[in-house]
């Protein structure tokens, strides 16, 4: 992997983007930029672009597309990217994914795959009201299928754990009839393209590691 290696992680929330991008970011070595993380950065900070993600997050809606574009332009250009980057959560709308592109290309560079992760929404539903995150370094757990190794504390560093405001049941369907109208056309567009491989996400997060970790090392 000489040339930078530019990943999409593409499915629903809940689908498992977050924890197979972490794994990529400690075995393979590549950025992973949350989309949905740098916004909650700036929440917390309260900055006026956390005030106004947080009220469109709160709703389960999506953030404009030029403040979303803004942001995540900057954070590709910090130099842990250097090597690559995996990102998970963006982009989200056509408009999105052809800003990065565009990005890329004015840079001689390109996406190497677009990994479609797989769930239904029965288990997306399921896996988002269990799922509890450290606030601190954004761990993520699930009280069902991923807990952490003392009951309500993060493994790494022992914060405790919190879930997230929009991993309410009402908000969370709110944001899968939201993915499935703006984010779930990016999947033709990809597929297009020549860039989109599927993976099923209803195994076990080692099982689809596997296949994550496969699909990057054959690039
Ligand atoms: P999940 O991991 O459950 O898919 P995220 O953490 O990616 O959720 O996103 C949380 C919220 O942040 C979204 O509901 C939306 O309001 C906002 N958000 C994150 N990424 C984007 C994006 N690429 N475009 C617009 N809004 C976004
Ligand atoms: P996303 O970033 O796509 O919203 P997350 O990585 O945050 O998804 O995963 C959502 C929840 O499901 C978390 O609580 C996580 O621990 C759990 N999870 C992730 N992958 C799997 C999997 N393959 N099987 C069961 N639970 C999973």
């Amino acid at each position: 992997m000489d040339n930078p290696t530019y990943i999409i992680l593409l499915g629903a929330p809940g689908a498992g983007k977050g924890t197979q991008a972490e794994m990529l970011r400690e075995r393979v070595g590549l950025a992973h930029i949350s989309s949905g993380d740098l916004f909650r950065e700036n929440v917390s900070k309260q900055t006026p672009l956390g005030k106004l993600a947080k009220s469109y997050m709160d709703k389960g809606e999506l953030v404009p597309d030029d403040v979303t574009i803004q942001m995540v332009m900057d954070r590709i250009a910090r130099p842990d990217c250097a090597r690559g980057v995996v990102f998970d959560g963006f982009p989200r709308t056509e408009a999105q994914a052809k800003a990065l592109d565009d990005a890329l290309a004015k840079e001689g560079k390109r996406i190497g795959a677009v990994l479609l992760v797989s769930v239904r929404d029965e288990l997306l539903i399921q896996r988002l009201t269990a799922r509890w995150v450290c606030p601190t370094d954004g761990a993520v757990y699930n009280l069902l299928s991923n807990p952490p190794k003392v009951a309500g504390r993060c493994d790494r560093d022992g914060s405790p754990l919190e879930q997230r405001n929009d991993d309410k049941p009402d908000t969370v369907r709110r944001r899968l009839a939201v993915y499935s109208t703006q984010t779930q056309p990016l999947i033709e567009y990809y597929r297009a393209a020549g860039l989109l491989r599927e993976i099923d996400g209803e195994r076990d997060i080692e099982k689809v590691q596997l296949d994550v970790v496969k699909a990057v090392e054959t690039l």
